[in-house]
């Protein structure tokens, strides 16, 4: 396990540290409890905290409550106040800032360890559950709710001026790849495409069933090149049932973020565009500058539904003729 280690003293890291590794962990130790912090946000493996209530730049308290925020719900990371009095209300309000253990300073070498071992399996165990809430077990791409928690984050940060846009888009005539070649030959089909996604930066996530969304930092322009080369290597996968080889092209619709946009305002813009898409012969690539977007809601909820009919309509008529 990665473990910050904040004290303000060197003799004292230096302590630890060695007590800290004898029980198999890494150590990465501050004084300074904002370096810290700076340290925990970018360093994605460190899986535990332990602070002296008196760091530099920021109180223990303060800082066990940071990394909690820090954490939210989508990171597992254990934190621990070390003090060198008994307080009793200390131990109270670290607890009810965030930690999740408050240990003497300086600790019993046994119990400090054991109490490592504890963190270790809770962070473990927290990690997989983090693992089964977020991601799409077939694809490994963001299940819906992750990718829109995501997206929105992203959505707030692109408020500080970097260019974000979205990439919708369906395997085209999916259901006939079930009916045709079988359910599991289908879910192979989501997988790779999954597979290829996850091929280009971005956040990417499966909406459900056989839709997508990627989001991209960049103009609509970089966008419509992602989609291009993601258009390309999908086209490019080769599938085999029984001797049979088919390939499979999705429909693909563009919208870059704008100024106020919510992430479900970007996201309508890419699904008409990828329902236009879908109108225009599939396999194509949209960009929903090319359309006025529909300020009333209801009006394109309208047009959504009229789109989804007609194309019922057009792959019940082909798979007839
Ligand atoms: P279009 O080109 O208009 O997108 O047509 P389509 O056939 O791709 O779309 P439609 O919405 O008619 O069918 C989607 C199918 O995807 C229906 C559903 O049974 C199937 N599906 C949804 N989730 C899964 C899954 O996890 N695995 C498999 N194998 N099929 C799935
Ligand atoms: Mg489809
Ligand atoms: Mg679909």
């Amino acid at each position: 396990m990665r473990i910050v280690l904040v004290d303000p003293s060197s003799a004292v890291q230096r302590a630890m540290t060695r007590l800290i590794e004898e029980g198999g962990h890494d150590v990465l130790a501050f004084a300074d409890g904002l370096e810290a912090l700076a340290c925990i946000t970018q360093d994605r493996d460190v899986r535990a905290l332990i602070t002296s209530t008196l760091p530099i730049n920021i109180s223990g308290i303060e800082l066990c409550a940071a990394a909690r925020k820090l954490s939210g719900t989508r990171r597992a990371l254990h934190i621990v106040l070390m003090s060198s009095t008994d307080d009793y209300y200390l131990a109270v309000k670290a607890l009810d800032n965030g930690a999740d253990d408050f240990i003497h300073k300086p600790p019993n070498p046994d119990e400090l360890r054991a109490r490592l071992r504890l963190a270790d399996r809770v962070t473990s165990m927290k990690q997989q559950l983090i693992q089964y809430a977020t991601i799409d077990s077939l694809t490994g791409l963001l299940n819906r709710r992750a990718f829109f928690d995501s997206a929105t984050e992203a959505c707030l940060a692109t408020e500080t001026g970097k260019a974000l846009s979205a990439i919708m888009f369906d395997i085209d005539h999916f259901k006939r790849i079930n009916d045709t070649y079988g359910h599991e030959m289908g879910d192979r089909v989501l997988t790779a495409v999954g597979t290829q996604t996850k091929l280009t930066d971005g956040i990417a996530g499966r909406l459900g069933g056989e839709e997508f969304c990627l989001l991209v930092y960049g103009t609509v322009a970089d966008a419509l090149e992602c989609a291009s080369e993601l258009q390309q290597s999908i086209r490019a996968l080769c599938f085999e049932h029984e001797g049979q080889v088919f390939n499979i092209t999705c429909s693909f619709g563009v919208a870059e973020w704008e100024q106020g946009d919510a992430i479900d305002r970007m996201l309508r813009r890419a699904d008409i565009a990828m329902y236009q898409a879908k109108k225009s012969g599939r396999d194509q690539i949209i960009a929903s500058d090319t359309f006025t977007l529909m300020s009333n809601h209801d009006e394109w909820r309208g047009l959504h539904g009229q789109m989804e009919d007609a194309l019922k309509l057009q792959s019940q008529s082909s798979e007839i003729g």
